[in-house]
């Protein structure tokens, strides 16, 4: 089973008390990132771009553990980064289960197998291994040779040990539906718990802009893997209406504090993927953010992306209030022709605003670089 039955009842019973108290802007998956730190350099990548000393920072056991505390998510991501990398890792994860937190922990696998021993298997505690697809097609896309037989050894041996292990999966333009399925139904027999899969986010700073995929061909994309993998059991890791979204059948809008991300700058607005400012607080965060600025069709930036980390809390809102409709894309599968649901338009979208080296050079004066 992709998500654990405790999971379920957990998060299931959070989110509708959420919607029961009418509470119209909640957060579900907590994205920490304790360091940017990483030893991999893939060519899509938007997060360790930055100076040294950046590169060098960390956020604390306690700052991590009061992140969960201020926001409260019930599932916490820590990605980075390589978090394998922050010495103390282990100390995080087990105060985040100690919380009663769902912890999923996001790795490139380079480490993961000399650093099993200091993790315990359980229902709260999940690897998230990053596989961009088979052999060939991952290797090329983290740019390092071998990276994918290191973690496919490393995933059937915390399978052994009897951990909990998803797989991580981004796709970019020029994709071949039909090898990601032969790739989905290849990882399902090594014996992982669950798939997470994505398009890619068009970050500024990614070394490769040429394979980043529009909405249209997302779409296209992703009913043509559903469509080759109709009658596999594929496990995935996400709501069936998000699945639905990815394949063009819904229309949803961004919910970026769904999946708000704490890092070694604070609390980042407004989302994992975009750093356009940096609150102290959560309060901070979810209060001064002029959330209505960013989403697709109101911020040039936000214009292609379809990532799990805007859409997936505004799938799981849409669950609750139609429950039918998303048993009926669970039961029957997402439907992979026909019309698709209108898209939002870009006509009245703000410009870009380029922030970035502003945020950096700021971060380096005001706070210096920290352990
Ligand atoms: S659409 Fe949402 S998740 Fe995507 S970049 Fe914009 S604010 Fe972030």
């Amino acid at each position: 089973m992709a998500v654990p039955l405790l999971q379920t009842a957990m998060v299931g019973a959070y989110v509708v008390g959420r919607h029961l108290r009418g509470v119209k802007r909640y957060p579900l998956v907590l994205m920490l990132e304790p360091l940017f730190r990483c030893n991999l350099a893939c060519a899509g990548c938007g997060k360790i771009d930055y100076p040294d000393p950046l590169l060098n920072r960390r956020l604390s056991v306690e700052d991590c553990l009061e992140a969960a505390r201020e926001c409260g998510a019930p599932v916490v991501s820590i990605a980075g980064g390589e978090p394998l990398l922050h010495a103390e890792i282990d100390r995080i994860v087990d105060g985040l289960i100690a919380q009663r937190r769902f912890v999923y922990l996001c790795t490139n696998a380079l480490l993961m197998e000399k650093r099993l021993d200091r993790f315990k298997p359980g229902p709260f505690f999940t690897w998230s291994v990053h596989l961009d697809g088979s052999r060939a097609e991952h290797d090329a896309s983290v740019c390092q040779a071998g990276v994918y037989d290191r973690a496919v050894a490393a995933i059937r041996e915390a399978k052994k040990r009897g951990f909990r292990v998803n797989i991580n999966c981004t796709l970019f333009d020029g994709t071949d539906p039909v090898r990601v399925a032969a790739f989905f139904d290849e990882a399902m027999e090594a014996g992982i718990d669950g798939i997470t899969v994505s398009p890619g986010y068009a970050y500024e700073r990614a070394p490769d802009q040429a394979h980043f995929l529009t909405r249209r061909r997302t779409k296209q994309l992703f009913r043509d893997i559903f469509q080759a993998g109709r009658g596999r059991r594929w496990a995935f890791n996400q709501s069936s209406l998000f699945l639905d979204f990815l394949a063009g059948n819904q229309s949803y809008r961004c919910s970026p504090w769904g999946n708000p991300t704490r890092n070694v700058f604070g609390w980042q607005r407004p989302c994992y993927l975009l750093g356009e400012g940096y609150a102290t607080t959560w309060r901070e965060l979810m209060d001064e953010t002029d959330w209505d600025a960013y989403g697709t069709g109101n911020y040039e930036k936000c214009a292609d992306c379809m990532v799990h980390s805007g859409y997936e809390a505004t799938a799981v809102a849409d669950s609750v209030r139609n429950p039918l409709k998303a048993f009926r894309v669970a039961r029957h599968g997402v439907r992979t022709d026909g019309g698709m649901a209108p898209e939002i338009p870009l006509d009245r979208q703000r410009p870009a605003e380029y922030v970035f080296s502003r945020h950096v050079e700021k971060a380096l004066e005001e706070t210096g670089p920290k352990r």
